[in-house]
């Protein structure tokens, strides 16, 4: 599967990056029926004509708080290039990101007269980013999407490796489909107006990235003597470490999954909240969890244990379990029954080193109690 582009600018030069990336594809497949016409000397159909035309109209998908502060510097700076743009606003938060609001996206779609060489800009954090992707992957069976991301969670995550999805009544991100941007988009000056605990919702998985890379990464995680931190280059530098594993794993199938790092435990702590608990917050106790369990157990040295929970302490994380760990393994076993008869635990042997551990659930439940 093809991987997305990286770009990072002010929102106000949006409209001309996408154009630059819908310019190349065109370019590329102008060049394919070239090629396929020398070799073949068939003609261009109808069907491939329409391929090449270029993306007219643009739905911008957003919640209500980014709406307020960025939607208009985008609609502007898409209209400066001769785009059509249709705005699309929902409430913000995980409860939009149902079947109701995608459905409500897709009409108006359809009423707008979009089509399947126009495009959809996803304009905010991973709720967004979801859903827009996810209407994106479907509507007329898939246009293409341009990642947007403005919470600190989106632009290391969410945004990239084109895993879309909306929430079930029976759970989350149960419907979904994996449908590669076009480009993502990021521009830094957006996380000025993102609320502090947002950001250390995010800086998790940055952490997360940091421990799985080791070296340079792992080290820019402490701040310096005077307590900065160079944010920008930790964003880049998550970005790209997940975008290189996505471009060797794109369905998760193998090495994508150290990516879960912290998250099996994560999610159940999630989960056991009722989603009381950001993700990042219970990534972060999933991290400590699975550090002590690896140095409990030798799979690591204690001074890595030591140095995983150090780093997350000094960003203020509350590592304490709120859950006992017979609920623990039982929401764990429970997710578990939709995938198969085994877990696969990303355990870290060193910084800069994880690895997975397949285990079935008596040997969870082993070295857990
Ligand atoms: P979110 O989209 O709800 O954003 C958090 C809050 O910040 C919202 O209120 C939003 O309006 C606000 N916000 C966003 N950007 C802002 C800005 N620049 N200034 C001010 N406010 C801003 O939540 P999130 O943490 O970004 O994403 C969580 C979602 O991401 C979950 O639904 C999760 O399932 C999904 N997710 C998906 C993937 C994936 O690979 N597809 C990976 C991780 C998480
Ligand atoms: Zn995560």
């Amino acid at each position: 599967m093809k991987t997305n582009t990286l770009v990072y600018g002010e929102l106000k030069n949006l409209g001309r990056e996408i154009a630059k990336t819908i310019d190349a594809a065109n370019d590329n497949k102008l060049q394919s029926k070239e090629r396929a016409a020398n070799d073949s000397k068939l003609q261009d159909d109808e069907q491939s004509f329409q391929d090449s035309k270029p993306c007219v109209s643009i739905a911008i998908i957003t919640d209500q708080n980014v709406a307020a502060l960025y939607l208009n510097a985008c609609v502007e700076s898409l209209e400066d290039q001769g785009f059509h743009v249709f705005c699309k606003v929902i409430p913000p938060g995980e409860e939009s990101k149902n079947g109701e609001v995608y459905l409500s996206i897709l009409e108006s779609m359809a009423k707008d007269g979009i089509t399947r060489t126009d495009g959809i800009v996803a304009l905010g954090g991973g709720v967004v980013g979801d859903l827009a992707g996810f209407v994106a992957a479907t509507y007329m069976r898939g246009i293409k999407v341009y990642q947007v991301p403005t919470s600190l969670l989106a632009m290391v995550d969410s945004s990239i490796g084109g895993k879309t999805g909306i929430d079930l009544d029976a759970g989350k991100n149960l419907a979904g489909a994996f449908h590669m941007p076009s480009l993502v988009y990021q521009d830094f000056g957006t996380l000025s107006t993102l609320p502090e605990e947002e950001l250390i919702n995010g800086m998790a998985e940055i952490i997360k990235y940091g421990v799985l890379a080791g070296g340079e990464f792992y080290e820019l995680l402490t701040p310096d003597e005077d307590g900065n931190i160079d944010l920008e280059r930790l964003i880049r530098m998550s970005a790209e470490y997940k975008m290189d594993i996505v471009s060797r794993d794109a369905k998760d199938m193998g090495e994508r999954q150290l990516l879960n790092l912290g998250h099996t435990f994560g999610h159940a702590i999630e989960k056991l909240s009722n989603y009381e608990i950001k993700h990042g917050f219970a990534v972060a106790k999933g991290l400590a969890l699975i550090a002590d369990l690896s140095g409990r157990h030798g799979w690591c040295s204690e001074e890595t244990r030591d140095s995983i929970v150090g780093t997350l302490d000094i960003w203020g994380y509350d590592l304490s379990i709120p859950c006992d760990m017979n609920e623990m393994l039982d929401a764990i076993a429970v997710d578990k029954k939709r995938k198969a008869d085994y877990i696969d635990l990303v355990v870290p042997t060193v910084i800069g080193n994880c690895e997975l551990k397949r285990m079935s659930m008596e040997e969870l439940y082993k070295c857990l109690l």
